[in-house]
């Protein structure tokens, strides 16, 4: 039987999350063992417009990117979002908050008139194609990559968790860090990452984006606790959260 072939692809992003593919060797020994890779800029010369598996990472930001993300959705039979940038949007959707031809004079000067620096409100992978599954993230964390592609080999559907960051750092048992005046958005976020920041003493600041389906009750207790609003919670959102809605669907 032959292997499944699978590209990546970036698009606006730091590629900090292929460098996590880069970095992860034992992993990504196994995974070359199990699939055949046939395009990926950061780490072969060849390409291929023949892939089964296409991984994207990074945001849409130009017509030309959704026109790419288009041709590589219609030659994929699979198509994995890859970290922050692609899941949600990420960091790169900061600037949805703010007026673009400004942000462009800001950032470019007298060089933001030229074509190709022109861009539109950042857009997650969902937003402009069909995503089969997300890796959530900034950066990913690079188990849960191998699990999915070892899942998708199997031919099994991929258990992503739907329950918040609090039930990882719980079960690690750290203490709350709103007990120390931190205001962590653990109680919105999804899990997946072990609890990663808590469990290092940093409040979550939402990378891998809002759970499904959130207990609202369960968070607003918390917030009530501690006398701090709904909008004081958003607030802390905002690297991860800007133009998003309640859920990533
Ligand atoms: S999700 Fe974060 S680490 Fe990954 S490419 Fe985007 S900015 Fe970089
Ligand atoms: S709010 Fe943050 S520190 Fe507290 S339990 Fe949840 S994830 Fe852990
Ligand atoms: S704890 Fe929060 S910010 Fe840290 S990696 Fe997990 S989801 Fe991302």
């Amino acid at each position: 039987m032959s292997k499944p072939r699978v590209a990546i692809f970036d698009f606006a992003c730091c590629e900090g999350c292929q460098l996590q593919i880069v970095n992860f060797e034992e992993g990504i020994l196994d995974l070359i063992g199990a699939v055949d890779l046939v395009e990926w800029r950061e780490g072969m010369s060849e390409q291929s417009h023949e892939y089964d598996i296409a991984i994207v990472e990074g945001s849409i930001t130009r017509p030309e990117d959704e026109e790419r993300l288009q041709v590589i959705r219609s030659r994929a039979r699979v198509l994995i979002a890859l970290g922050a940038c692609a899941t949600t949007g990420g960091v790169n959707k900061l600037k949805n908050n703010f007026d673009l031809p400004e942000v462009s004079q800001c950032v470019y000067g007298e060089d933001s008139k030229r074509p190709h620096l022109k861009a539109y409100p950042t857009k997650a992978a969902d937003e402009v194609v069909k995503v089969d599954y997300y890796v959530h993230g900034c950066p990913i964390h690079r188990p849960e990559l191998t699990y999915i592609l070892r899942c998708l080999l199997l031919g099994k559907r991929p258990d992503i968790p739907q329950y918040p960051v609090c039930v990882e750092c719980k079960a690690s048992g750290n203490p709350c860090l709103w007990d120390y005046g931190e205001v962590c958005l653990g109680p919105i976020i999804r899990a997946g990452c072990g609890s990663r920041c808590p469990s290092k003493g940093f409040r979550c600041f939402g990378c891998r984006g809002y759970v499904d389906d959130p207990n609202v009750e369960a968070a607003k207790e918390v917030i009530d606790k501690h006398n701090l609003s709904v909008e004081d919670l958003k607030s802390k959102m905002v690297l991860f959260g800007s133009k998003q809605g309640p859920t990533n669907e």
